[in-house]
């Protein structure tokens, strides 16, 4: 990313605080005279003074002087500490308020991307965290320090440097000669940090991927006590993100000291000068402090001209990041404008292929199926079949690469999205809870929904009892309840949600016998004069399902009834004969019988 491509992307975000950047500037401008004050007075004084001297005057004679230099000064200083203040504040307000809106858009946006943005590797929860955190940051602390620290310093530069060509032309020629060498050393340094600093920017974001990954696997970690292996890992990226940021520093402790040095090669090249033309008679000797003062006020911004460099550089390398993600215009999720009177649930699938972005073969090949409404179809198949991934094709999650999904005689790719997932719900084997109520996240299945509503829905899902049981009943942190009790609280969201399409992916898998019979009571509710589809590893689920599909390798090879595929003797058979055997069907049939 350029310059001028960073600017045009960050002045949509500046646009709304013109007034206050207008404020900024005034007062930029203001400060650039009253910073040259100092060096002028300086110089009035010197010269009256000497000229005090030279004529045998006393104290008094000069009093007039002092008293109205002493006036200059302090009123010049209670101007540069108003001053100072406004640029503070409202450079602090401006980052501030950038911040807040970078991060407020960028997360609207992520909100928009289908979810096939973060099923690639470079948008894993702590890398596209750490992009949005350090392109926010970066970006705003560029803006405020542009307002309060680089444009006041290049605004008193620039008329340092003409206060100096306007009092010698030699002595300006001679300041403004520096300018351009300090420039290109500048650029060298900047030129040598950039690689270095895209490198730390992925170690940080490896390193925040790194740690999530560690706090999200704790019990796994400790249980197989991986804890030196997560260590060293851990280890070896901070080791590497240690040494470039080391080499960094060197590299810029290096270039200041070349700066500095040649910094004072111009003063000492000023003072030769100035005391030329003094001892030539064409300058006072307050004109040496005159052009030393100004001198440095020539040479301050540039003194920190690698800073803006470094936070240039920054915001570059973090801007490219964050407006990737922030432009990622093709990752917004496609809608039609369909929007269905009336769901009716029928989908037709003809030749449905499908590869997800981070995987090089296809996961579905040529799907067909006919899903009838108001009907109970299942999904079997052995792990890593390709059941969840059509479920995540019917709900439009991701396109199909090829062939077409049709509701209702209606191209789904011709839905409004939205409309579409109004009409579904969706229960997986492990669902998300947010932080917060029981009664909040039931409410998540419909926000508007009354607290009798909610309560229905949880006696749906045979919840309501176990809540009420709890100290602070609806009010309980949802997070603390167990699986089982969580894996309900979905069941009572789609209960409130009321969809006529259910998904159902593996929803008892995590649930011991007694949750898991009333959560098939609870389904058994759900599925009446609705679609659903249901994905299960559990015979009474299977059995159940009026419609049967069997996948293998993301192809449907068995379709029919129970009883005609059992019959068959064909992969249904095998996979059903595999499940009652794990369940020990004979011994459970022989405990019964005796019973
Ligand atoms: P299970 O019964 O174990 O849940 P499944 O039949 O539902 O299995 P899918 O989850 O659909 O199988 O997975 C099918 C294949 O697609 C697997 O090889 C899996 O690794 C791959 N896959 C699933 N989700 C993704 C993803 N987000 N990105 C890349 N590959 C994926």
């Amino acid at each position: 990313m350029t310059l001028l491509e960073l600017f045009r992307n960050i002045r949509p975000y500046a646009r709304p605080y013109r007034g206050l950047i207008a404020l900024t500037l005034g007062m930029t401008c203001v400060a650039s005279f009253t910073a040259q004050v100092n060096a002028w007075v300086l110089r009035h004084t010197v010269d009256s003074i000497s000229s005090l001297v030279a004529a045998h005057k006393s104290l008094i004679d000069g009093l007039p002087l002092l008293t109205a230099i002493s006036a200059i000064l302090v009123g010049t200083e209670i101007i540069n500490v108003l001053i100072s203040f406004g640029q503070k504040y409202s450079g602090e307000k401006l980052r501030i308020l950038l911040s807040r809106d970078m991060a407020q858009s960028v997360i609207e946006r992520v909100l928009t991307y289908r979810l096939a943005f973060h099923s690639v590797d470079e948008n894993q929860p702590g890398r596209l965290q750490t992009r949005i955190d350090r392109g926010v940051e970066s970006l705003a602390r560029l803006v405020q320090n542009f307002f309060i620290d680089i444009l006041p310093m290049f605004a008193s530069a620039a008329v340092a440097l003409a206060m100096m060509f306007q009092a010698n032309f030699y002595v300006g020629l001679t300041a403004f000669c520096i300018v351009p060498v300090y420039y290109c050393v500048s650029r060298t340094q900047a030129a040598r940090m950039a690689g270095s600093r895209r490198m730390i920017k992925r170690l940080r974001e490896n390193k925040s991927q790194g740690i999530l990954g560690i706090l999200e696997s704790m019990p796994v970690i400790k249980s197989f006590l991986r804890e030196d292996i997560e260590e060293s890992k851990q280890l070896s990226l901070q080791d590497a993100l240690t040494d470039t940021q080391m080499r960094i520093r060197k590299t810029s402790f290096l270039f200041d000291g070349m700066k500095s040095f040649m910094e004072q090669i111009g003063a000492v090249a000023i003072i030769l000068l100035t005391t030329y033309f003094v001892l030539t008679g064409s300058m006072s000797v307050g004109a040496i402090m005159f052009h030393l003062l100004l001198f440095n006020n020539v040479t301050a911004p540039i003194r920190r001209l690698h800073l803006l460099y470094d936070q240039m550089n920054d915001a570059l390398i973090y801007a490219e990041g964050f407006f990737e993600v922030l432009h990622a215009d093709a990752q917004v999720e496609e809608s039609g404008t369909y929007i269905p009177p009336r769901v009716e649930g029928r989908f037709t699938l003809r030749g449905v292929d499908f590869t997800y972005p981070a995987n090089a073969t296809p996961t579905l090949r040529g799907i067909d199926m006919d899903i009838e409404p108001g009907r109970i179809t299942a999904l079997v198949g052995l792990s890593g079949a390709g059941k969840s991934t059509l479920i995540n094709l019917l709900d439009k999650f991701y396109q199909p690469d090829s062939g077409e999904i049709l509701l209702d005689g209606v191209s789904l790719r011709d839905y409004d999205t939205r409309a579409l997932r109004a009409n579904i719900g969706l229960v997986l084997q492990k669902n998300h809870i947010f932080p917060g109520s029981v009664a909040e996240n039931i409410l998540y299945g419909k926000p508007s929904a009354t607290r009798e509503e909610v309560m229905e829905a949880a006696r749906c899902a045979f919840l309501h009892d176990q809540i009420m049981a709890l100290p602070l009943g609806y009010e309980s942190p949802a997070a603390k309840l167990s699986g089982g009790q969580q894996q309900k609280i979905a069941l009572a969201r789609m209960f409130l949600k009321n969809p006529p399409i259910v998904f159902l992916d593996e929803p008892t898998a995590s649930l011991d016998a007694v949750a898991a019979e009333q959560i098939k009571l609870g389904m058994d509710a759900i599925k009446k004069d609705r679609t659903v589809i249901i994905i299960s590893h559990s015979i009474s689920q299977i059995i159940d399902a009026d419609s049967i599909y069997v996948m293998r390798d993301g192809r449907i090879v068995e379709h029919g009834t129970h009883r005609e595929l059992f019959n068959s003797g064909g992969e249904y058979h095998d996979i059903f004969a595999a499940m009652a055997r794990s369940l020990n069907m004979d011994k459970i049939a022989r405990t019964l019988d005796r019973a």
